[in-house]
């Protein structure tokens, strides 16, 4: 039978295995395994030549128990609903994870930014902001950046809120650029996060990673950055890279500094001189001792999980990993640091940078990475011990650990 690659589906069904473990009430599991609210909506955009495109654009607020609702926005054509409320609901587990008050939410708009110009980019996202404008607020929803989203973005979108508003409100967003009150450290704080839990997933299983090889496939903003601090940080070597357009291996090691000029220069990873290339799948099965998905979803399945040699699969991405490849990678022995753990590190300094907004006082980048660290050390450790006390992987220990608090809050609040 082939496999249900809906991400939603997946995301229910991840869900549904947490609750009965949990022995939540049928009427709580009800309630938590659909998104509270979500808004579709369509943004009528002035193109450069005078036409007008109409794109489809959403916001999905999964959950807001424990906080207002939190989570990036991607432009992306292949986006749909049903990814965006999957994205909705790891954000609620994420942030219950991280333990910081704050829910899950997620919007998207399904667009080729690659196809846009700079002002037709500026036009949709100004669009989408008076689209969502009514239903965000830093005490309502907090949008954020994602896939193909950036600081630029985030700007133009707290500009357009603003002047919707009247008034300054800085943290309706994050992801913001420092010049308009973002954080220091956010830009790196995914790539950050997820390589302390890897520090730490090396600890509790004895791992020397000085010197230890590492591949990542996708190079965007969190692989960008886990290829710099995969080395700074924990002295990995890093044989291979890929983009969308395929992959580079180098056992020798690849610089990062230089595969990153090489990729501003050229739109890709590929070509880069001296390395060999390889496809994104080959690039998943390189025997390395860390493997980092940092794209898309649903890039290990039941098809290729077998195959893995990684000893530790470190989710930057959201979703990469499948329900059967999780069984198949248990099996196995292969220690996955899971997707709202892993790459929690991006909305934990979002949550700083609200912070900061509201008390209109700025940390410097030690102080962020410091309270970052201690943030993610943490929350790995929660997991880690809920998967042996439990005797289950560390992605149903994390969402023992997140929808516990998440369902706490509900039931404080009376709800349920
Ligand atoms: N888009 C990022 C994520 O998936 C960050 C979200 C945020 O900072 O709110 O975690």
């Amino acid at each position: 039978m082939s496999e249900v690659l809906n991400p939603f589906a997946i995301a229910q069904a991840q869900f549904d295995k947490a609750a009965v473990i949990l022995q939540l009430d049928q009427d709580m599991a009800a309630f938590l395994r659909q998104p509270m609210r979500e808004y579709h909506f369509t943004i009528p955009v002035r193109m450069d030549d005078g036409s007008t495109r109409v794109f489809r654009g959403y916001r999905v607020q999964y959950s807001d128990a424990r906080g207002p609702a939190k989570g990036g926005i991607r432009f992306h054509p292949e986006e749909t609903v049903d990814t965006i409320r999957a994205l909705a609901a790891w954000m609620t587990w994420k942030t219950a994870v991280v333990d910081i008050p704050l829910g899950g939410g997620k919007g998207g708009v399904i667009c080729n930014p690659k196809e846009l110009s700079q002002t037709e980019l500026e036009r949709l996202s100004r669009g989408y902001m008076r689209a969502i404008a009514r239903y965000v607020g830093l005490t309502k929803d907090v949008p954020a950046p994602d896939v193909y989203t950036d600081p630029q973005i985030m700007a133009w979108m707290m500009d357009e809120y603003e002047v919707l508003v009247g008034h300054h409100e800085a943290g309706v967003i994050t992801g913001k650029p420092l010049a308009l009150g973002g954080s220091a450290g956010r830009d790196q704080a995914t790539a950050r996060g997820g390589i302390y839990t890897v520090r730490e997933a090396g600890k509790v299983l004895g791992l020397d990673l000085q010197g230890a090889t590492a591949a990542i496939q996708g190079y965007g903003n969190a692989g960008t950055f886990a290829h710099n601090l995969a080395q700074s940080v924990l002295g990995l070597k890093v044989v291979a890279v890929s983009d969308s357009r395929g992959g580079i291996v180098n056992w020798e090691g690849l610089d990062p500094a230089a595969v990153q000029a090489h990729k501003r220069q050229t739109g890709s990873v590929l070509g880069f001189p001296e390395a060999e290339e390889i496809s994104n799948s080959e690039l998943l099965e390189l025997d390395v001792l860390v493997l980092f998905p940092a794209a898309l979803e649903n890039v290990i399945t039941g098809q290729n999980a077998g195959q893995l040699k990684a000893r530790i699969v470190a989710e930057l991405a959201n979703g990469p990993t499948t329900p059967q490849a999780d069984n198949v990678l248990y099996e196995n022995g292969v220690y996955v640091i899971p997707d709202f753990l892993c790459n929690a590190g991006g909305v934990t300094v979002s949550y700083f940078e609200m912070v900061q907004n509201a008390y209109q006082f700025y940390w410097d980048e030690g102080m962020v990475n410091e309270r970052l660290d201690r943030k993610m050390t943490a929350a790995f450790h929660a997991v880690h011990q809920m998967a042996q006390r439990m005797q289950v992987n560390n992605r149903v220990a994390a969402y023992l650990v997140a929808v516990d608090r998440v369902a706490q809050a509900v039931k404080l609040r009376g709800w349920i």
